[in-house]
């Protein structure tokens, strides 16, 4: 009977340790969980920070584009038909230019410079025709600084 007793107060002490153990435990995962609860907390405050950004943005964004639409109209006018619809084209393929300018006998839209004898032809060609360039296909527009 006594040897009993020693043994259960034994087991007694030992559930006590494992009990104070796993609060331990528990107390650490308590801390983790509250650390990651204002980790998604301070994440979401963000998150609705930046997605307010971004929409000012995008605000911002679609009346500058309206702006510069409008006042591509007028600029617009006059243009043959199928020298916009190559534009456009060429525009949409060429991340979004569809012309450059021809500098120093360089293609500005992908800066190759334009061999001589091209050059020649282009020096020859009426004013009025569509140059193009043998690099990237763009429309190359002629200026005093093209280099003729
Ligand atoms: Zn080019």
């Amino acid at each position: 009977m006594q040897h009993e007793m020693v043994s259960l107060q034994r087991r007694i002490v030992s559930l006590e340790d494992e009990e104070l153990e796993v609060m331990a435990t528990l107390e650490d995962a308590q801390r983790t969980l509250d650390s990651l609860v204002a980790q998604i907390a301070a994440a979401d405050e963000r998150l609705v920070v930046l997605r307010a950004t971004r929409d000012e943005r995008g605000s911002e964004i679609e009346a500058e584009l309206a702006e510069l639409l409008a006042g591509r109209a007028p600029l617009v006018e006059g243009f043959p038909e199928d020298l916009l619809a190559l534009y456009e084209k060429l525009r949409t393929n060429r991340r979004g230019v569809g012309a450059a300018e021809l500098r120093q006998r360089r293609c500005a839209g992908c800066n190759i410079t334009i061999d001589a004898a091209e050059i020649e032809v282009i020096r020859k060609a009426p004013e009025d025709l569509v140059i193009r360039c043998e690099e990237c296909s763009r429309i190359l527009v002629r200026t005093p600084e093209s280099g003729l």
